[in-house]
């Protein structure tokens, strides 16, 4: 039997980088029981850990960027190890030392997001494109809030609708918010979780920055990727503002009567659970609410529901990375939505969404299943 030392050198950058909680696991492997990867292949991240402690990673090895950052493995882990932290601070150091070994789209996405601001491919100046003919207006200090649309609807055409419903929304509840355009960028949420903190910290500093200047006090975001990083991460960068996920505000502003529904929506409608809404944040309650009050919708749950929703596939910086067909967790959630008959599989992550649709298209499902924003739904009921 070979024996191995302990390379110290490594075991000390991955301890800098913020993967020192290898040290709390134990090798019971629940965390690899529970990951979704290993329905669809084989993935371990217990021996990741235990390959981090002992400073032994491999820096070829794919797996790295597989992890999509989903939590499930950190809600089962008995050891409370922020298992996501370690394998985060693996990807910071294959960055600093074999950037050429990252997924080419990763490496797109991240020039965009220096450059432009977003991972995209589009233009700053045209980040606002998707208010035409809506009304929307721009941020003043007079306003309650600002709406931050996320990239995603801002440059993927298919999205739009998303973000502009919402506006339409709060428009007719006499919300009184503004948008910032170009001034915007990225959150940073998932260059952060590929390992790029320096790109995080400048998208971040550059939304503070914005935000401060233009008078912002409250955000109502669309992506519950946006949500978490200006609620959680914002903070230790000085950036302190009242944070809400649109579906909070949608059911707050149904309670209150500022919603009022005018038709019904006689449709099946299945609710997907995001990650990073539900076991990242606990929001599993609000979009529940708002979709039951939908006159003539049927609410169904998918079958793994709130706590142990199965990823879409989208986090962790997935979103840019390619995933081989037969891998996709996109695909088992259509597929068990249609199976159980819905004719909406409802979200409210712009992740989720595009991930969702991607699967309905190659799985020649158009027309059978469609994919709807929590905040489209109302919309149509209005
Ligand atoms: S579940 Fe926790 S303690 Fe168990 S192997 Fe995974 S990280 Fe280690
Ligand atoms: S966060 Fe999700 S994808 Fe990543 S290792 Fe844990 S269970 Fe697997």
């Amino acid at each position: 039997m070979e024996t191995v030392e302990p390379f110290e050198e490594a075991i000390d950058l991955i301890r800098d980088a913020g993967g020192d909680a290898f040290k709390l696991c134990f090798q019971c492997g629940l965390c690899t029981a529970s990951c979704p990867w290993n329905t669809v292949r084989t993935f371990m991240p217990h021996r990741m850990i235990c390959e981090s402690r002992y400073g032994l990673v491999d820096l070829e090895d794919e797996s790295w960027w597989q992890c999509t950052t989903c939590d499930q493995c950190v809600e089962r882990c008995p050891r409370g190890v922020a298992i996501t932290d370690i394998l985060g601070s693996v990807r910071k150091i294959l960055l600093d030392f074999e950037y050429r070994m990252a997924p080419a789209s990763l490496r797109s996405a991240m020039g965009g997001l220096s450059g432009e601001g977003n991972p995209w491919g589009g233009e700053r100046k045209d980040r606002s494109d998707w208010i035409k003919d809506t009304g929307i207006k721009t941020f003043s200090e007079a306003d309650e809030a600002l709406y931050f649309s996320c990239c995603t609807p801002a440059y993927d055409t298919r999205l739009g609708n998303v973000a502009r419903a919402t506006g339409r929304i709060l428009q007719k509840a006499g919300v009184g918010f503004g948008t910032l355009g170009s001034k915007e960028s990225c959150c940073g949420e998932s260059v952060r979780k590929v390992g790029n903190q320096d790109v995080f910290e400048s998208l971040a500093k550059n939304n503070i920055k914005a935000f401060q200047e233009n008078g912002v006090k409250e955000i109502i975001a669309t992506s519950p990727h946006c949500y978490t990083t200006f609620k959680n991460d914002y903070p230790e960068l000085g950036g302190i503002f009242e944070v809400s996920h649109v579906t909070q505000v949608l059911d707050r502003l149904i309670s209150q009567g500022k919603i009022s529904f005018t038709k019904e929506v006689k449709k099946k409608v299945i609710y997907h659970d995001p990650c990073y809404l539900g076991r990242h944040n606990g929001i599993y309650d609000e979009p529940r609410n708002v979709l039951q009050s939908i006159p003539g919708l049927q609410l169904l749950d998918e079958l793994n529901a709130k706590e142990n929703s199965l990823c879409c596939g989208g986090g962790g910086g997935r979103i840019w990375m390619e995933t081989l067909k037969g891998e996709r967790f996109s695909d088992i959630l259509v597929a068990q939505a249609a199976q159980q008959g819905a004719d909406i599989l409802a979200t409210a992550c712009p992740y989720c969404i595009l991930n969702f649709k991607d699967s309905v298209a190659t799985g020649e499902m158009d027309g059978d299943l469609e994919i709807m924003d929590v905040a489209e739904l109302v919309e149509l009921a209005l």
